[in-house]
């Protein structure tokens, strides 16, 4: 019974409630974005107090996302993505970033935010290589079953997986299972690539860590959890990590230091120590 196995505050769906705040639109709203309400601000507010760098804590995650898309697509030669979690439309969404470099390239969204849903079926109207699916993300099964999904993604063959920024919404201790079930699903040279707030476990880091999942989970939000290295290890089992740059160890790296698009200039933010990232493939 999966639906008493996978159990985290964060996967009661979240109706269009403007006295709520929801994961999509506190994100957008750290984003700089204009789909929220005042209580998602005010979630971001706060945690601004405590970090005044806050933003980097999106924008880190959303610039690894882009570079990791491409990155599956140009090198790895994926050409079908499940992106779960995807979140409000922005700048630059994976189906953009993939079908830049392939125009067919298929990609399927998943999402429960009834406002992500609804922005989400609107953009894809024209493009018959995108797709959305209503799905809770901590229900492997019933994404992996899912009718569209299986319509649209052909399981014998290469899969990129995205979960960015979405597994430290889920708070309970058996992420590691609940993505063994994924990778499972997945056929040999697949991908999946993971974002996640980090305790970088460094005293004046990890108190900053701590400061920020404090805000977020007494937050109307509810959920965001900063985990260590070892616990994010957990969420690639039985995957090869690709090294984050050059000469480095397979591992997860600081999400900016995943293969940046050019040298660094200016110092990481305190927050930016706070986000970590990898990619691993399905020997
Ligand atoms: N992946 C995008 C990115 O990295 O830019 C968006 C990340 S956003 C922080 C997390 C997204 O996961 C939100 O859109 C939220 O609605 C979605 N989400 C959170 N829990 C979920 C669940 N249990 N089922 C489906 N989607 C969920």
């Amino acid at each position: 019974d999966t639906a008493a196995k996978y159990e985290a505050p964060s996967m009661v769906p979240v109706g269009v409630d403007p006295t709520r705040a929801s994961i999509a639109r506190v994100y957008d709203a750290f984003l700089g974005g204009k789909d929220n309400y005042a209580i998602d601000r005010e979630v971001f507010h706060k945690v601004q107090r405590v970090a005044p760098e806050a933003r980097d804590l999106a924008w880190s995650n959303r610039n690894f996302l882009t570079r990791a898309v491409r990155f599956l697509t140009d090198q790895g030669g994926i050409r079908q993505f499940l992106d779960c979690g995807s979140g409000l439309p922005t700048a630059e969404n994976t189906h953009q970033i993939a079908q830049r470099i392939d125009p067919e390239a298929r990609v399927v969204y998943v999402d429960n935010d009834p406002v992500v849903i609804a922005h989400g079926e609107a953009l894809l109207e024209d493009n018959d290589f995108t797709h959305f699916v209503a799905a809770d993300i901590f229900q492997p099964q019933d994404v992996l079953q899912n009718p569209t999904v299986r319509k649209y993604l052909d399981f014998s063959k290469p899969i990129g997986l995205l979960h960015v920024g979405t597994l430290h919404h889920y708070t309970a201790e058996n992420g590691g299972e609940l993505m063994q079930e994924y990778v499972d699903a997945l056929p040999s040279g697949s991908f999946v690539a993971i974002s996640h707030f980090l305790d970088p476990e460094t005293p004046e880091r990890s108190e900053l860590a701590r400061r920020m999942e404090d805000v977020f989970i007494h937050s109307p939000m509810g959920s965001g959890r900063f985990r260590t290295k070892a616990q994010l290890r957990e969420f690639l089992p039985g995957l090869e990590i690709v090294p984050p740059g050059p000469g480095k160890p397979a591992d997860f790296d600081l999400s900016d230091l995943w293969w940046p698009d050019g040298p660094r200039l200016r110092p990481l933010s305190p927050v930016e120590e706070c986000s970590a990232a990898a990619v691993g493939r399905k020997p």
